[in-house]
């Protein structure tokens, strides 16, 4: 591993100072648990790390009933599985930050870490773009606000310019009749990473589903909603034909990846039986 220098920068404004000055040759660091290995493997080696340990701004978990919950980007997916406001109101994000990867990696791992990394076979950024989180970015220019499905731009490629820093991702107000599911699938159970994952959430109002989210990563190169699924499902009584229905239209509609976890016919398939068992499982329909 190259020597590089250790930043550590008091406030964002500072350490995007320090990005724009080291340019291509710097590196933020958070947990470092995808850094480290990226740097051992050589395949970034970088002279500077501006740590983003010291800046108060990116830590903490807050909800707030009118405005949500906030989640500050340095908040490990352990804090965040365990955090009583995320455990009450959002039941869904706090068992993806439970099960994902493994112990070591849930207690030394950021939640925005993963998110900048933009490694398409991770848990976060589904389950987020399945709550119509928005992500909070700054630099010493300013601060701005995305939808995430607009902060994944393509594999390992966010909308981050290289002076920004992820801030907090902010989560809307779950509504009183809120519900959602969140389901990885591994391929094999010695696996840590997701094959296949998809996240749900409606709102159950009298029989029938509203507002209706579906969200498919893992096996595409970013996140993504299948509008058809959802329109599928949106407004109607949700039965297991139409559950059904709506997973072979997801299946057939998302751009999926083909490596050596698994092809494209198989990752097809995956995400068709996972997002019906998803849906049989949110609705309690027979048969899952
Ligand atoms: C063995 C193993 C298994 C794993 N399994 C899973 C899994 O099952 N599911 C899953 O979701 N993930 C999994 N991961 C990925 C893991 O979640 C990420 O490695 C971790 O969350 C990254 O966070 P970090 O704080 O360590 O990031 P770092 O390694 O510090 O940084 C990662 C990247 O993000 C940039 N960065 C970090 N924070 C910011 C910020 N606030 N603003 C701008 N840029 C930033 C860094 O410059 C770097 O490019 C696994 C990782 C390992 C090593």
């Amino acid at each position: 591993m190259r020597d590089f220098e250790f930043l550590e920068p008091a406030d964002v404004a500072e350490a995007s100072r320090m990005l724009a000055a080291h340019g291509e040759d710097c590196r933020a660091y958070a947990g470092g648990t995808a850094l480290l290995l990226a740097l051992r493997q050589r395949l970034v080696a970088p002279t500077h790390l501006v740590s983003l340990g010291r800046i108060p701004a990116l830590s903490g978990v807050r909800f707030d009933a009118a405005a949500g919950l906030r989640i500050g980007a340095l908040t490990r997916h352990a804090e965040l599985a365990a955090a009583p406001e995320v455990l009450r109101h959002y039941p869904m994000l706090a068992g993806m930050a439970a099960h994902l990867a493994n112990p070591q990696v849930r207690n030394q791992g950021t939640l925005g870490g993963n998110l900048c990394y933009a490694d398409p076979a991770t848990d976060p950024p589904t389950c987020l773009l399945g709550l119509d989180a928005e992500v909070e970015i700054a630099s010493a220019r300013g601060t701005r606000r995305l939808p995430i499905g607009d902060f994944f731009v393509d594999y390992y490629t966010t909308a981050l310019a290289p002076d920004e820093i992820l801030v907090a991702v902010h989560v809307p107000p779950p509504a009183a009749d809120a519900i959602g599911r969140y389901t990885r699938f591994l391929r094999t159970p010695a696996e840590h990473r997701p094959l296949v994952n998809v996240a749900v959430t409606a709102r159950r109002s009298g029989g029938a589903a509203t507002a209706v989210r579906v969200a498919v990563g893992a096996s595409t190169p970013i996140p993504a909603r299948v509008p058809r699924a959802e329109a599928l499902l949106e407004g109607r009584a949700v039965t297991a034909e139409l559950a059904a229905a709506a997973a072979a239209a997801a299946a057939d509609d998302i751009f999926a990846v083909s490596d050596g976890r698994g092809d494209e016919a198989y990752r097809r398939a995956m995400v068709r039986v996972v997002l019906r068992r998803t849906l049989a499982a949110l609705f309690d329909l027979p048969g899952e």
